[in-house]
């Protein structure tokens, strides 16, 4: 066993150990309702429009229910049921979602996310996925459809499906790359697939014109913030390289029951600075072509959990980032000056203590 092998299974067992009871305290959800539903302006393509985002209620993701013990920094699971919901369930959840787009003028996007992987059989069966991508291909106005799923599931059996019944619509599937570097996904993210993994899922998709949004984490525990910036940087140039569609940048937020949050109690992590998802954003914009959308919707911005900066500047950056998400525009993207900006640069130089060496 390698020494990355042996960091590996620690980190995998205090990320199990983190998880604690999430599994035996999640409640039986009301399965007939989407765990949320929510609209948002977003753009579609080079458009503006509305995204309704519909969380499905269903097991979770088979990664954090498992020994593996999930990612280090995510407690989705905690919003899944106790209980498998049936197939009838799952189609009545995302028939009440979309009640929400009644009368909205097109384009919409619908984005449908399960706290897990839309393709697992066992969270969504074959039965449940071509009815509701029957009742999306029905509304003319729904424009682009996105679904989030861990690569293993993106089979070529159902990327076929895709096309056949969502036909001509833009199509990307959401997958959490976090970073392209093997080791900093494995040790500081507990992911459980490897790169080549990512490269083959988005290939066959792409052969059959779907594309992927890829989501990039920033800062990973165990990484200095510049360390977290370049690997950032370095994992959004690996993607646009293999031809991803989209770049979804996420800083990590300190949800419950993870190891990012034991950490975090600690002492020994601090969500990223809000200047720092600027840098990589801008950077992310540069590099990418126009017809690749780079996004980010930061949660929890401005709190202590989330990304943030003093305090002060701290909503005047989000709406900067906001702003620019909508146009695209790296003009949007300048946000008032603010003194923290010399104690970010500080930390961002000074961090003396490596827990990884970066690649
Ligand atoms: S980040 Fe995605 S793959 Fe990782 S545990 Fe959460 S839902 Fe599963
Ligand atoms: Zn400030």
């Amino acid at each position: 066993m390698t020494v990355d092998d042996s960091i590996a299974k620690l980190v995998a067992e205090a990320t199990a150990s983190a998880r604690g009871r999430s599994i035996t305290k999640r409640k039986a959800l009301d399965p007939s309702r989407p765990a949320a539903k929510w609209t948002t302006t977003t753009r579609v393509g080079q458009k503006t429009g509305t995204a309704l985002s519909v969380v499905l209620g269903t097991i979770g993701c088979s990664h954090a229910r498992g020994e593996a013990g999930g990612c280090t920094m995510c407690s989705y699971l905690l919003d899944g049921s106790s209980r498998s919901p049936t197939a009838e369930e799952l189609v009545q959840q995302f028939t009440t979602a979309l009640d929400q787009i009644t009368g909205l003028d097109s384009p919409l996007s619908v984005k449908i996310y399960t706290s897990g992987s839309f393709f697992d059989e066992e969270e969504v069966p074959p039965d449940a996925r071509g009815r509701i991508l029957d009742l999306i291909a029905e509304d003319a106005r729904i424009e682009e459809v996105v679904i989030e799923s861990r690569p293993e599931y993106v089979s070529e059996g159902v990327l076929s499906e895709l096309k056949e019944r969502l036909k001509d619509r833009v199509v990307e599937i959401g997958m959490g790359l976090e970073s392209s570097s093997d080791r900093v996904r494995s040790l500081c993210v507990n992911k459980g697939f490897s790169f080549a993994d990512f490269l083959s899922a988005v290939e066959r998709a792409r052969v059959r014109g779907i594309g992927v949004r890829a989501y990039v984490l920033l800062k990973p525990p165990f990484l200095t913030e510049t360390e977290a910036v370049l690997d950032a940087k370095k994992t959004i140039g690996d993607a646009l390289a293999a031809g991803v569609t989209t770049i979804s940048l996420n800083p990590v937020n300190i949800q419950k029951n993870t190891l990012v949050e034991q950490l975090w109690k600690g002492g020994h992590y601090r969500s990223p600075w809000l200047w720092s998802v600027l840098e990589v954003i801008e950077s992310a914009r540069s590099a990418a072509g126009n017809e690749v959308n780079v996004i980010c919707d930061p949660v929890a911005a401005g709190k202590q959990r989330g990304a943030h900066n003093c305090g002060k500047c701290d909503e005047s950056v989000v709406s900067a980032i906001r702003r620019f998400v909508l146009s695209q525009n790296l003009e949007d993207l300048k946000a008032p000056g603010c003194d923290c900006r010399g104690l970010w640069l500080h930390s961002r130089y000074h961090e003396d203590v490596a827990h990884l060496v970066h690649q």
